[in-house]
C-alpha cells in the first residue's frame, strides 16, 4: 500500500448504491449495465496501464428504485438504464449523491464472454485508495466524471498528527481493541497472523478503514466512517465499531454453543450446505450449475417430447431445481431428465425414396451367394415400399454363427438409408435388462431398448435383437414377453419401460433378430416372426467370401493393399481346410485377419530397412531425379521434401508384394489344427463309430465311444447328455441286446449279451451339452461294433433317429450335417432314407465328393458301416 497517492484532478465516477468503498478495502464486482460497462471498458480495460476511477456512494430514494436510474449500481444488474441527458437530471433528483468518495484502482479486470445480444460484462476487483471530496458533477458519454480534491493527509500533516497526544491515546485504544478481535477470530480461522502483521506495518489511521470495511456495518455508519476525514475522529469511530464487532462475536458465540449440541445432522448439514453455496455464489463458482440446468431445460425443450411426457418432464425439472447438487436424489433426477430430453421423440432419419435395385445392389456387394436370403429381403423391402405402415413380420436370420446374419441386418438399414443399432439379448434372463428398472431402486437404469435408441438419437432406425433365442427367464421375469410387447405392432406404439415410466413409440423402428437356432425361442415370440434360414458355407462359397469380401476387408482394416500382400487361392484353401472347422467364416476371418498383422509387421519393418537410394528410384519429380543422381547427402535433402508420410512410404514402397506361402501360413498360424485324417486316426478300435448332429455352430461331427469291462450289466453314459440321448442310448442297447444272436454277437439266443460286465458310452468334447434323438443309429453302431470286435468304417458317418423295432426315422439339419461332415473329409454319409427329399438343399458341389447312403432299417446302416457289409445277414433271420 503506497504511503501516499497522487490523485488526478477528474475521475470517471462509478456509482456505488447503499455502500460505501472505504481506503483499503478490496471488492469484486460485476458490471452489467451499459453505463459501468462503458465506464469500465473506456477507463479501465482499454487503458494500458492501470486506471483509476471514483467509487461514489449513492442513496437510493424510494422514487428512484421506481424510475430508470442512470446508477445501477454496480451490485445490482436488474435496473434499466437511462442514458439521455433529460434522464440525467431527472435522475440526479432521485439519487442522493453523496459528495465524497473514495479513489479506487483496478486490481483486476476480466471480461465475461459476449451474449448472443452482443452484451458483454465485466468482472473488476478494485481497490480502495483514499478518500476525495466531488467538487463537480458532469458527464462524459453516458457515465459520469467528478472533479475532485483529495482528501488525504500531507507527510507534514501526518507528522503532527502523530505527535498529538490524544491521537497517540486513540491509536493505543484502536490497537488493543483491534488486537483483542483478532485474538478472538484466531480462535475460529486461522487468518490472524496476517491481520496481526499488518497491525505492526500498516499507518493507524489507514488500519481504521481496513478492519470497519471488513464487517459489515449500515449503510449509514460506512458513510460516517468516509466522512470522518479527520484522523482522530476516525480512530475513534472505527474503535467503537471494532468493539462493538467484538461484543456481537461474542455474544454470536455464546448462542452458537448453546444452540450447536441442540442441531441435528441434518441441520447442520443444511447449514453448512447454505454456506458452501454462499462461499461458491463469492466465488462465482455455481454459474456452471445454473448455465447446466439452463441447457438442460433448453435441451428438454427442444426434444419434442408427448404432451403428457413434457408435463411429468417439467415437473420433474422444477424439483430439481429446487434441490442442492449434494441432495440425494439429485444426480438420479438429473440422470433421468438428461435421458427424457435425449432420447428421439419425433427425431427420425429422412425417408428416402427406396430403390429397390440399388438396395439388391447393396445386398449383392456386400455379401456373397445367399441367393434365397437376398431375394427374401428384397421382397420385404418392396412391401415396405409399398405400404410404408404394412405390419409385416419381422425378419428373424436363423444361422450358426458367422454366416453374416449381422451384417445382412446392417445392409438393410443401409439399403433403407437407416441408422443401425444392435441390441445384444445374449444371456438376458432379466425382464429388467429390456424394459429397465424402476427409478425407485438405487442404480436403476433403462432398459437396453431404450438405451439403444437413444444412443442412435433416431426414432426410426433398423434395430437388430440379436441373439434371441439365448434369453431364459428366470424368477426376475421372463424377458421374451417383454420382446413380445416389442414386437407387437399393436402394443409398441406404447412401449412402457419401467425407468422411463412414460410410454415411448417404437412403432417406427424396424425390427430384425437373429438366432442360432429356432427350437429355443418361445412359440409366441416365433409366431410374430419370419424366420429365414442361413446355413452354413461350403468351402467354395467360403473361398470365394474371402476372396471377393474377406481379404478386402481384412487387407483395409490393417492399411495394407494388395499393393503389399496377396493371398493366394491356394492358400485361403488351405486356412480353410487345416485351420478352420466352422459352419461361417468367422475364424476364417480370425486367420486372414492374422496373416495381415503379420504382413503389416513386415511392411513396417521393410520400410525402415530399404537402402535410400533402392526406394527412391520410382519417383518421377523432376527436382528429384536432378537431385538424386549421387552422392547420399542430396537424398538427405529428399526427405522432407515429401513431407506427408504417404510420400515418404511411397518413397519406401517394396517394389513386389508380399505374397503369403504355406510355410508363412505355418509361422503366423502354427501347424495345421485339422487335417482331414482326424476321423481315421479316432475311428482305430471297435466300439468307435461317427455320428452327425446339429448344434447352434451348425453341423458337427460327433464320436461315440463305446467301451466294456468287468460289471453288473449297467449302462454308463458320460458326455453332459440330455434326457432323450440318453433314452436313444437305452433304446440302441435294448435293440442290440435282442438282435444278439442274430447279429451273431453271442453264440445262441437268449444268452446275456451283458453277462459279468457293464458298458460305457462317452461323447467326447465332454463340455459341451448335447441333446436329441438323431445319434440313435450311431449309438447302435457303435454298441454292435463292439461286441463284434469289428472296427466301423472311418470314412462313414451317419444320423438318423431310430425306434424300438429298427426303424430309422428322418432327422432335421440335413444340409449343414453334410457340410460337416465334408469338413471332416468324410467320404461316405448314411442317412435315413425319409430324408432324400433334403438333399436338394445340399450345394452339388459338396454332393459330387460325397457317397449318400439311405436307410430305412438299421440294418441298412450296419450293412454300410462296416468294411465287408453286414456279414451276418445272410445267416441272419433279419
Ligand atoms: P453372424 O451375425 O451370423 O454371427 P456376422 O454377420 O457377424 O455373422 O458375419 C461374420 C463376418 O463374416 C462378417 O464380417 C461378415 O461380413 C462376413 N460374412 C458372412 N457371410 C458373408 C457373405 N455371404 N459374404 C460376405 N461376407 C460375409
Amino acid at each position: 500500500m503506497a504511503d501516499t497517492v497522487e490523485l488526478p484532478s477528474r475521475l470517471a465516477i462509478l456509482p456505488f448504491k447503499n455502500k460505501v468503498l472505504l481506503p483499503g478495502a478490496i471488492i469484486r464486482i460485476r458490471c452489467t449495465s451499459p453505463t459501468s460497462v462503458k465506464l469500465v471498458e473506456q477507463e479501465l480495460w482499454q487503458r494500458e496501464e492501470k486506471g483509476m476511477i471514483g467509487i461514489l456512494p449513492v442513496r437510493d430514494t424510494a422514487a428512484a428504485s421506481e424510475t430508470p436510474t442512470v446508477s445501477d449500481s454496480v451490485d445490482q444488474t436488474s435496473k434499466v438504464h437511462g442514458g439521455s441527458s433529460d434522464s440525467n437530471t431527472k435522475v440526479q433528483n432521485d439519487v442522493h449523491w453523496h459528495n465524497r468518495g473514495v479513489a479506487a484502482r483496478a486490481l483486476h479486470l476480466s471480461r465475461g464472454v459476449e451474449k448472443p445480444s452482443g452484451r458483454v460484462t465485466y468482472i473488476v476487483v478494485l481497490e480502495g485508495l483514499c478518500r476525495f471530496n466531488v467538487q463537480e458533477l458532469s458527464t462524459r458519454g453516458t457515465y459520469h466524471t467528478a472533479k475532485i480534491s483529495s482528501l488525504e493527509m500531507t507527510k507534514t500533516e501526518m507528522e503532527q498528527v502523530e505527535h498529538d497526544p490524544d491521537f497517540i491515546m486513540l491509536s493505543r485504544q484502536f490497537k488493543a481493541t483491534a488486537m483483542e478481535l483478532i485474538s478472538v477470530l484466531e480462535q475460529k480461522q486461522s487468518t490472524g497472523g496476517r491481520t496481526k502483521v499488518l497491525l505492526e506495518t500498516v499507518p493507524v489511521h489507514k488500519l481504521a478503514d481496513i478492519f470497519v470495511a471488513s464487517f459489515e456495518i449500515s449503510f449509514e455508519e460506512q458513510l460516517s466512517m468516509l466522512d470522518s476525514v479527520d484522523a482522530k475522529v476516525r480512530l475513534s469511530k472505527a474503535t467503537e465499531l471494532v468493539d462493538r464487532h467484538l461484543q456481537s462475536i461474542r455474544v454470536a458465540e455464546k448462542i452458537t454453543q448453546k444452540v450447536e449440541g441442540q442441531l441435528s445432522k441434518s441441520q447442520k448439514e443444511f447449514l453448512l450446505r447454505q454456506q458452501m453455496k454462499a462461499i461458491k455464489e463469492e466465488l462465482g463458482d455455481n454459474d456452471d450449475e445454473e448455465d447446466d440446468l439452463a441447457a438442460l431445460e433448453r435441451k428438454m425443450q427442444s426434444a419434442g417430447m408427448p404432451q403428457n411426457t413434457w408435463k411429468l418432464a417439467i415437473r420433474e425439472f422444477r424439483r430439481l431445481k429446487k434441490m442442492q447438487p449434494q441432495q440425494p436424489g439429485y444426480s438420479s433426477s438429473r440422470a433421468y431428465l438428461e435421458l427424457l430430453s435425449d432420447l428421439p421423440w419425433q427425431k427420425a432419419s429422412k425417408e428416402h425414396e427406396l430403390y429397390l435395385r440399388a438396395a439388391q445392389e447393396r445386398l449383392d456387394n456386400d455379401h456373397y451367394g445367399l441367393v434365397k436370403v437376398k431375394q427374401r429381403i428384397i421382397e420385404y423391402l418392396a412391401v415396405r415400399k409399398l405400404k410404408p405402415d404394412a405390419r409385416g413380420p419381422v425378419l428373424c436370420f436363423v444361422g450358426p454363427p458367422g454366416v453374416g446374419k449381422t451384417s445382412l441386418a446392417s445392409s438393410i438399414a443401409a439399403a433403407l438409408d437407416r441408422k443401425f443399432v444392435r441390441i445384444s439379448l445374449g444371456g438376458v434372463k432379466d425382464e429388467a435388462d429390456i424394459r429397465g428398472h424402476r427409478r425407485t431402486y438405487i442404480g436403476s437404469m433403462p432398459g437396453r431398448l431404450i438405451d439403444g435408441l437413444k444412443k442412435v438419437a433416431v426414432c426410426n432406425p433398423v434395430m437388430l435383437l440379436d441373439e434371441i433365442d439365448k434369453t431364459g427367464s428366470d424368477v426376475r421375469g421372463d424377458p421374451a414377453s417383454a420382446l413380445l410387447e416389442v414386437l407387437d405392432p399393436e402394443q409398441n406404439k406404447t412401449f412402457n419401460d419401467h425407468y422411463l415410466n412414460v410410454p415411448f413409440d417404437l412403432s417406427k423402428v424396424i425390427f430384425v433378430a437373429t438366432a442360432n437356432r429356432a427350437q429355443p425361442i418361445p412359440p409366441p415370440l416365433l409366431d410374430r416372426m419370419e424366420v429365414i434360414e442361413l446355413p452354413g458355407y461350403t468351402p467354395e462359397e467360403k473361398l470365394k467370401i474371402a476372396m471377393r469380401h474377406l481379404i478386402p476387408r481384412v487387407l483395409d482394416q490393417h492399411g495394407l493393399s494388395s499393393e503389399f500382400l496377396q493371398i493366394p487361392k491356394a492358400m485361403v484353401q488351405l486356412v480353410i481346410q487345416r485351420y478352420t472347422r466352422e459352419a461361417g467364416v468367422r475364424s476364417l476371418e480370425r486367420n486372414l485377419a492374422a496373416l495381415a498383422r503379420a504382413a503389416a509387421v513386415r511392411v513396417a519393418e521393410q520400410e525402415q530397412v530399404v537402402p535410400l537410394s533402392k526406394g527412391v528410384e520410382g519417383l518421377s519429380t523432376p527436382l528429384l531425379e536432378n537431385r538424386l543422381v549421387d552422392s547420399a547427402e542430396v537424398e538427405m535433402e529428399v526427405i522432407p521434401m515429401g513431407v506427408n508420410n504417404r510420400d515418404i512410404s511411397n518413397t519406401f514402397r517394396i517394389t513386389s508384394p508380399l505374397v503369403v506361402d504355406e510355410t508363412m501360413v505355418e509361422k503366423v498360424l502354427g501347424p495345421p489344427k485339422f487335417d482331414g485324417r482326424e476321423t481315421a486316426e479316432r475311428v482305430v478300435t471297435p466300439g468307435i463309430c461317427v455320428g452327425l448332429v446339429w448344434t447352434t455352430f451348425g453341423g458337427e461331427v460327433q464320436f461315440v465311444e463305446a467301451s466294456t469291462m468287468v460289471g453288473k450289466g449297467e449302462l454308463h453314459l458320460t458326455g453332459q447328455l440330455g434326457d432323450v440321448i440318453k433314452e436313444s442310448a437305452q433304446i440302441a442297447l435294448t435293440w442290440v441286446r435282442a438282435r444278439a444272436a442274430d447279429l451273431k454277437l453271442t453264440s445262441a439266443e437268449g444268452i446275456n449279451l451283458l453277462e459279468g460286465r457293464d458298458i460305457h458310452i462317452h461323447f467326447p468334447a465332454g463340455a459341451i451339452p448335447k441333446d436329441g434323438p438323431s445319434a440313435g443309429v450311431t449309438l447302435v453302431t457303435a454298441l454292435v461294433s463292439l461286441f463284434s470286435k469289428r472296427k466301423v468304417r472311418s470314412d462313414t458317418a451317419m444320423t438318423g433317429e431310430m425306434t424300438l423295432r429298427g426303424l430309422v426315422l428322418p432327422v432335421g439339419g440335413i444340409k449343414d450335417k453334410i457340410l460337416a461332415a465334408h469338413r471332416y473329409g468324410i467320404k461316405r454319409v448314411i442317412l435315413p432314407e425319409k430324408n432324400l427329399k433334403d438333399l436338394v438343399e445340399v450345394p452339388p458341389s459338396v454332393l459330387a465328393n460325397l457317397e449318400i447312403l439311405l436307410a430305412k432299417r438299421m440294418e441298412d446302416v450296419l450293412e454300410q458301416a462296416f468294411d465287408s457289409g453286414c456279414p451276418w445277414r445272410q445267416n441272419s433271420k433279419l
